[in-house]
């Protein structure tokens, strides 16, 4: 049995990697999404378990001391984490995994995973992104400005252990191209069990 592989897809807030991800995994059925915990509070249209698993700082800080975590960072004042059972299970099970997460989360993963791909999303502008952000509306003017901020940041330092970049100007190309990134490596990952 081919053994998965994680795919990790990073994005500033508002680059529409929510609806990039909802959309692969509609197309990519075999593909299981990793559920991440966080302590940030829980959106409209947000349910425990299917966008994340919500805990208190306190719980989340019982998990870290526990070693349940594959990684974890503290980003924009919250908690977010991957836990490893689920992981480990469907990747021993054959499943290639997508997991949503932030840059230094992406990194942890790359230094524990090397055969992971990494997909860097970026939006079509700043003032593409700041638009987007005021018209979702789940978060305040100064929070948006700060993850604006945070995205500035996350643009200029994602350069080198990401795998692959690609620019959201256009929800079905971008989707494309990340499967065509998946077919690729699910080939070569063939190639290199059947020459053994
Ligand atoms: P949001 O609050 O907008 O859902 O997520 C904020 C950021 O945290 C996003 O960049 C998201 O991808 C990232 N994130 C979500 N879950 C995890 C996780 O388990 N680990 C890390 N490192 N980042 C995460």
């Amino acid at each position: 049995m081919r053994k998965g592989f994680l795919i990790v897809i990073s994005a500033p807030a508002g680059c529409g990697k929510d609806t990039i991800v909802e959309r692969l995994l509609e197309k990519e059925r075999d593909i299981r999404y990793s559920v991440s915990t966080t302590t940030r509070e829980i959106r409209n249209g947000e349910t425990e378990g299917s966008h994340y698993f919500f805990k208190t700082r306190k719980e989340f800080e019982e998990l870290i001391e526990r070693g349940e975590f594959l990684e974890y960072t503290e980003y924009c004042g919250n908690y977010y984490g991957t836990r490893k059972a689920a992981v480990m299970d469907a990747l021993d099970n054959g499943f290639d995994i997508l997991l949503k997460i932030e840059v230094h989360g992406a990194e942890h993963i790359k230094k524990m995973f090397p055969d992971s791909v990494l997909v860097f999303i970026h939006p079509p502008s700043l003032e593409e992104l700041r638009r987007r952000l005021i018209k979702r509306g789940t978060e305040d003017l100064e929070t948006i400005e700060h993850r604006i901020s945070v995205a500035v940041r996350e643009m200029s330092m994602q350069c080198d252990h990401y795998d692959h970049y690609i620019i959201n100007d256009d929800l079905d190309k971008a989707v494309n191209e990340i499967r065509d990134i998946i077919h690729k490596k699910r080939r070569e990952q063939q190639e290199r069990e059947e020459r053994g």
